[in-house]
């Protein structure tokens, strides 16, 4: 089948394309990104390349047009919950109103499955310790408002078009591709174990730990952290179920364990056999004190097995990938 895969040339889309490409021999991958935070050097030789942008119908129509597409893995969106709340429109724009054109394209060329990178920000801050997809969604965010208003607008879309999609709920992703080819490279790097990885590669002085006056054990955030290769599984176990007639529905991708931001720092330390310097700082703005997923459904409805368990091999793994490219690609 012909999979498009939106956003491919970053972190998370290029590790589906690989996957796809090394896997899925009978599949074919064609890759729409804007370049805007992906990569060149990540887009994989064997994927058919378009450059532009998905709020761009024109350009959107000839790519569905040039090519028989049977279903759309869609990564491409704005998210980091911090630059959110400076630039909350800016997040609308690309990902609501990139997800208005996509839907239109998408039903314009009669092309009705879609599995969809949603996130553990629409739930917001929660008063259980484990969630589930039946927890209620009250996003802290722009950034998470956003998916959620993706999420409601394929639901729309399914109800009133017959479209069918999969919305995939991750939780922290974190780790790289077995061969440190490609693995995640923001810049300016925001997210957690990437930064705590710059401490030993001499690239920052320290971590700051964005608050420690959460209502956790150790007082910082806890997060339940996700091996990308288990993240990209569920993916196209995804796709074989929209494929094999499986209803919208939507999943939660977490490992069930949570990890503190210290806790996160004594195990880089592990790895890297580096002594990793840290300093509290404030809060960041939106950041929920907790978030571990149960993955329950994903395991009785998509048979997802998750393979990585300890937060160790994901450091691990992403450590390669940064030994590898220390400046990024
Ligand atoms: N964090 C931190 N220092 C940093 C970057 C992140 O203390 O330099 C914290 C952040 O506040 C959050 C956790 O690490 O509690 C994970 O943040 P990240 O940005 O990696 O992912 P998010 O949970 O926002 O998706």
């Amino acid at each position: 089948m012909k999979i498009l895969v939106i956003g491919g040339a970053g972190y998370i889309g290029s590790h589906c394309v690989y996957s796809i490409i090394e896997n899925r021999q009978d599949d074919e991958v064609i890759i729409v990104d804007n370049l805007a935070t992906g990569h060149k050097e990540a887009i994989h030789e064997k994927a058919k390349f378009y450059h532009g942008d998905i709020t761009d119908a024109v350009f959107l129509d000839k790519v569905f047009k040039e090519n028989k597409i049977d279903v759309v893995i869609h990564f491409a969106a704005k998210s980091l919950v911090g630059e959110s709340m400076e630039k909350p429109l800016e997040y609308f724009r690309n990902n609501v109103y990139g997800m208005q054109v996509l839907l239109e394209v998408m039903h314009a060329n009669n092309v009705k499955k879609i599995v969809f990178s949603s996130s553990a920000a629409t739930y917001g801050d929660v008063d259980v310790d484990v969630i589930s997809e039946d927890t209620p969604t009250n996003p802290t965010s722009p950034y998470g408002e956003s998916k959620l208003i993706m999420e409601k607008m394929m639901k729309w879309c399914d109800i009133c078009l017959g479209f069918r999609f999969v919305s995939l709920r991750y939780f922290n992703v974190a780790g790289a591709h077995s061969s440190g080819e490609i693995g995640e490279a923001h810049n300016p790097e925001t997210h957690l174990i990437p930064i705590v990885l710059q401490v030993p590669l001499k690239k920052r002085d320290h971590v700051s730990i964005f608050g420690d006056d959460y209502p956790t054990f150790d007082g910082t955030c806890i997060r339940d952290y996700i091996h990308i290769e288990d993240l990209i599984d569920a993916h196209l176990r995804a796709v074989d179920y929209l494929m094999n007639g499986g209803k919208s529905d939507i999943f939660n991708l977490g490992t069930s364990k949570g990890n503190s931001v210290k806790e996160i720092i004594e195990k880089a330390k592990e790895v890297t056999n580096y002594p990793i310097k840290s300093e509290v700082v404030g809060r960041r703005p939106g950041d929920p004190a907790t978030l571990v997923a149960s993955y329950d459904k994903a395991s009785k409805v998509l048979g997802w097995k998750i393979k990585h368990t300890d937060v160790k091999d994901m450091i691990s793994s992403a450590w390669n990938f940064h030994k590898k490219h220390p400046n990024g690609f």
